[in-house]
This record gives structure tokens, C-alpha cells and sequence, in this order.
């Protein structure tokens, strides 16, 4: 319950904020919503001497539309997510996801750019920002550069995040017009991290699938994007042959923890039945 002491640093600017982090160095770390970090370090866990608190600085809040693009800055909490009237029209996955997130009040402290950074691989937001083709900017002290979602996330708390950067933006796709999606999420309660999770957008063209993204939540080192089960149904007639076929390359490809959750082969039973769960309903929402 009781945290290590550490220094607080309140910069008013993303400039400031990655100069402090080059200034402290690894003795630093980023604090955004704190409702991951702050309960590691509680737990002493994590006992960083410098926090830098990027809740004072503006140009990372907020959602706005350029062309046909979302962005979304890194410290916008989950509730703004819910409500926004951007993403409800442009990309609703989120919007539903996210409300399968942790519970209201760690909504309204827990940001989208948080719940990317930290790396868990029980977060949601990882396989959710891998099938919505994603891209995230990140701010270091050589300026800015912007990494896709798929391939961002490389093992447990371990992303391609330098320790001297700072995630300024999530920038969305507007789903096309017609696109189905699914969040599918397996848990024991309300507010528990997912036993297996799947994330799924798909597109038709008559009964062929023209699109088609699938990712896992939960169910290996760092959210999983399974190529293999697109690939079982890419240019594809969307039947249950295909489906199963998909299904199956996502077990196949499933490394779970062993844990309170489960052991491996029912998390890995679990993800399959995400998959084909996400897939069913995202399939039944395109037009
Ligand atoms: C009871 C409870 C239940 C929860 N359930 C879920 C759940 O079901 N699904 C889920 O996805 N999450 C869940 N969470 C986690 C929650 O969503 C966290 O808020 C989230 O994981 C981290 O976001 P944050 O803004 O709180 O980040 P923080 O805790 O402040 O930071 C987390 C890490 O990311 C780094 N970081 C944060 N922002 C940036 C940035 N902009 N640039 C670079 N690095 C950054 C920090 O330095 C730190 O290392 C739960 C949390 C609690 C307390």
C-alpha cells in the first residue's frame, strides 16, 4: 500500500516532459492515469525516484478528425473513449471495447496512451489498436517518429517505446463504411483483466471476406495479431469451414501464462472461442 519515495515533476509541455526523461534517465518514469503504475509501485514493484506527471500538458488530450484519420492524444481517458461522438461514428470499437475496461473510476483516470505504453499483455487496448490499423506518435529528443500498432508490441511490459520518448497520438483509419467489428472478452468478473480476448474487423464483398484483421488479448507474451487466421479467411467465402480454419490458427498460435485464470489449455480453448465469437458478430454487423 505504501509507495517508495520519489521526486515529482509536473512539465507543462511534451519538450519539457522528454527533456526531464533525458535529464533522470532510467530512474524516471512517465506518469499518466496511474492506475497501472501507481499500484506497482504500492506494491513496490516498480520504485521509480522521478515521476513526470504528463497530465498538465494540453497538446496530449483530446480527439479530433484529420481527413480521414482519428487521432487521439495518448492522455485521453477511457470514459472520453465511450463518449466520443467522433468515435462513436468513425470507430465504434473502440467506443465498446472500451467499456469492457476496468471499472468507471479507473476510466476516468486510465488513458488510451497508458494502456498501450505499459505493455501488458492482459491490457485491452494492444490487440484493439492492432486490428483498427493504429499507429502511434511517439515524441523523443530527435523530434517525432510513428510506429504501426502491429509489430509495436514486443513481450511482457515491453514495447518498441524508447525510455526517452514520450506517445503523443493513437491515429485511427475511420472504418470504412460497412466494416463489422467485435471486442470478445472472456473474464471472471467485471473489471478483471481478460482470461482470452479476441479483437476482430472484417469486411465483405458479397459473400467473400475483403478485409479481414484478427488479434488476441492475454494469451501470449504481448498481443498476438494472427495472420494465419486472416489468412484462413481472406478472399474467402465467410462459412463455418473457414471460420474453424481460423479458429484453429489462432490456437495454434496462442502461448498463455499459466494462472489464476487458467491453465494453457483452457485459456488457449477460450481464445478459440473468442475468435469465433468476435468473427460471428463482426461478420453479422458488415454491410
Ligand atoms: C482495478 C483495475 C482494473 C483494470 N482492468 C483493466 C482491463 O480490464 N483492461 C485494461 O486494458 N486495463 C485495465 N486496467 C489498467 C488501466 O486501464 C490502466 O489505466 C492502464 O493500464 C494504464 O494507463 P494509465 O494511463 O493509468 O498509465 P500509467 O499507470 O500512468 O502508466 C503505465 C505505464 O505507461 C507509461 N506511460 C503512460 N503514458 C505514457 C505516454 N504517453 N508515453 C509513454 N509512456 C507512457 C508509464 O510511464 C508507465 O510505465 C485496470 C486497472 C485497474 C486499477
Amino acid at each position: 500500500m505504501i509507495p517508495p519515495r520519489f521526486e515529482y515533476h509536473a512539465p507543462k509541455t511534451v519538450g519539457e516532459a522528454v527533456a526531464l526523461l533525458g535529464q533522470l534517465g532510467s530512474d524516471a518514469k512517465l506518469l499518466a492515469g496511474g492506475h497501472s503504475l501507481l499500484p506497482m509501485m504500492k506494491l513496490r514493484f516498480a520504485a521509480p525516484e522521478h515521476l513526470i506527471d504528463i497530465n498538465r500538458i494540453p497538446e496530449l488530450k483530446g480527439i479530433r478528425e484529420e481527413g480521414g484519420t482519428v487521432v487521439i492524444g495518448a492522455m485521453t481517458v477511457e470514459n472520453e473513449l465511450i463518449n466520443s461522438p467522433v468515435l462513436q461514428a468513425k470507430v465504434p470499437l473502440l467506443c465498446e471495447a472500451a467499456k469492457l475496461i476496468a471499472d468507471p473510476q479507473v476510466r476516468n483516470r486510465g488513458t488510451i496512451g497508458g494502456d498501450i505504453a505499459h505493455g501488458d499483455p492482459g491490457n485491452d487496448h494492444p490487440a484493439l489498436s492492432i486490428v483498427i490499423d493504429a499507429s502511434f506518435v511517439l515524441e523523443g529528443p530527435n523530434g517525432r517518429r510513428t510506429v504501426a500498432a502491429d509489430g509495436f508490441f514486443l513481450g511482457t511490459y515491453m514495447t518498441q517505446l524508447e525510455e526517452n520518448e514520450v506517445m503523443c497520438e493513437i491515429r485511427v483509419p475511420a472504418l470504412a463504411a460497412g466494416t463489422g467489428y467485435a471486442y470478445e472478452k472472456l473474464k471472471r468478473k467485471t473489471g478483471d483483466w481478460a482470461t482470452a480476448g479476441c479483437a476482430v474487423v472484417i469486411r465483405k464483398s458479397g459473400d467473400q471476406v475483403s478485409h479481414v484483421r484478427v488479434a488476441l488479448t492475454n494469451v501470449a507474451p504481448a498481443a498476438l495479431r494472427v495472420e494465419a487466421a486472416e489468412a484462413a479467411l481472406l478472399n474467402k467465402p465467410f462459412n463455418a469451414a473457414n471460420v474453424q480454419a481460423a479458429v484453429d490458427a489462432a490456437i495454434a498460435a496462442c502461448d498463455p501464462a499459466e494462472d489464476l485464470r487458467g491453465d494453457i489449455e483452457y485459456k488457449t480453448a477460450m481464445a478459440g472461442e473468442m475468435v469465433k465469437r468476435a468473427l460471428n458478430k463482426a461478420w453479422s454487423r458488415c454491410a
